[in-house]
């Protein structure tokens, strides 16, 4: 579907041209007339969808269409500050021929500069919830004339223990509005704030935009889990390695790794919660530019983040929730490029990784590093599952399973099978709920 025959103003295709965007993704093509419309919105949707320009571009159509008011007009609410922040960049990209005035407010700086940009006037606010409700208390931030409410990642708001948050915002809203609702999951307490909340909307489910499965080269390494440090060092030597992000289990474990990494002379940098925002904002800056070359993560300081031209993605620990796995990987392979998935797998985690392989339909091949490997399939159920045809191959070219099949018909994408994420790590207040509840795709 072409940008063009969604209704679109000139000023806006100008700007997604000038993107490199050619077609609207499945998302946008239907949400974009939809919001245009001034209908309120259920998208069950990831990162990589093209969720964010399917919401920004009508709100700013709409934004640039309306008589301008000091309060803010739109309110986007995110779970973090760094989804925040690059929602506020796409919105300059794509309004960038438009008078429309943004920002983002988030915590973990000053809130004097934020106070000044309320007052000074905007039309699309984008917010974490706790530093929204900091101004709402201080009388800073007025939202009488919201007209248009988005909240982006509404699933990652409940695990994050910020539902009571977003209900206190929603009191201070005109009850007369259009809401925009994108969730990759629909857990029980979203549902029903969405059916309190949205008069008869358009109802949009998709899987991710094309990662395809097909441009990730995926491999396991079997190591001891003392020796990951050393192999990691090894592989990062390689010539192939161009930006790479690391994901560790645990803050304390990217904290280590990176001191380790940088004795070996790699330009480093981890960003997990216990990081500042400024910090996190110099190191995600630096891998962009290039100056950073090795980003250790842990999953919920990576979710939002989007960098094009990650070549590779180390799992140095498997994570304990497969389709974080699927969520990791996807992180290159961006834009069409190729990329690769490594994983540093010890006989401990075994059982994660027959849990990946059961949900991504294939087996991965293994490849021992000379001095290092560990037996690791003896203990491997998953892999003692696996049948003659589909072991050792490529999961993107083997494997009658869902990746499979969605490469062989042509729309290979992070397989379209994957039940949408839950996510686990040593982060985030609801972790150990996100984890016991059953998570339902939307209707
Ligand atoms: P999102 O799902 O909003 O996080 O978007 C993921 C990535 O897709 C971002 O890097 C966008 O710049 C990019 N993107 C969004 N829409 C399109 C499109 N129609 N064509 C190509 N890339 C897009």
């Amino acid at each position: 579907m072409k940008f063009a025959d969604l209704g679109l103003r000139p000023e806006l295709l100008r700007a997604v041209d000038r993107a490199g965007y050619e077609t609207a993704t499945p998302i946008q093509a239907r949400a974009i007339p939809a919001v245009l419309d001034g209908r309120d919105l259920i998208a069950c949707a990831q990162t990589g969808t093209g969720k964010t320009a399917a919401f920004l571009l009508p709100i700013l159509q709409r934004l640039a269409a309306g008589r301008p008011s000091r309060p803010p007009r739109a309110l986007v609410v995110a779970p973090t500050r760094e989804l925040a922040a690059q929602i506020t960049e796409a919105a300059r990209e794509y309004g960038r021929h438009l008078r429309v005035r943004s920002t983002a407010i988030f915590g973990g700086v000053g809130m004097e500069p934020q106070e000044r940009r309320l007052r000074a006037g905007l039309d699309l606010l984008v917010a974490t919830p706790g530093r929204l409700l900091d101004h709402l208390g201080r009388g800073h931030a007025q939202l009488d004339r919201v007209a248009t409410l988005v909240l982006d990642e509404a699933d990652r708001m409940l695990d994050m223990g910020f539902l009571p948050a977003i209900r206190r915002i929603l009191e201070n809203l005109p009850a007369d509005r259009q809401n925009l609702f994108f969730s990759a999951t629909m857990p029980e307490e979203i549902e029903a704030l969405i059916r309190r909340t949205a008069k008869t909307p358009t109802v949009i489910e998709v899987t991710p935009r094309a990662t395809p499965v097909s441009a990730i080269r995926q491999v396991v390494h079997p190591v001891a889990m003392t020796g990951k440090k050393d192999l990691l060092t090894k592989l990062l030597d390689r010539a192939e390695m161009g930006p790479t992000l690391v994901f560790t289990r645990t803050k304390a474990r990217a904290n280590q790794l990176a001191r380790r990494l940088e004795k070996s002379g790699r330009q480093v940098a981890a960003i997990h919660g216990d990081k500042s925002q400024s910090a996190r904002t110099r190191a995600l800056a630096g891998f962009r530019d290039g100056r950073i070359d090795t980003l250790i993560a842990t999953d919920i300081a990576a979710r939002g983040i989007d960098v094009e031209g990650i070549s590779h993605v180390v799992n140095f620990d498997l994570p304990h929730v497969p389709e974080d796995y699927v969520h990791r990987i996807g992180r290159t392979a961006r834009a069409g490029s190729s990329g690769h998935a490594v994983s540093l797998a010890a006989p401990e985690e075994c059982v994660q990784l027959a849990a990946i392989e059961r949900l991504v339909g294939s087996s991965i091949p293994r490849e021992t590093v000379a001095g290092f490997g560990a037996a690791l399939d003896a203990a491997s159920p998953g892999r003692r599952r696996q049948s003659p045809r589909t072991k050792g191959r490529n999961a993107s070219r083997g494997g009658n399973g869902p990746a499979r099949r969605a490469a062989s018909t042509g729309k290979a994408s992070i397989p379209g099978s994957v039940q949408p994420f839950s996510s686990r790590s040593d982060e985030g207040a609801g972790r150990s709920r996100a984890r016991e509840r059953r998570r339902r795709p939307a209707r």
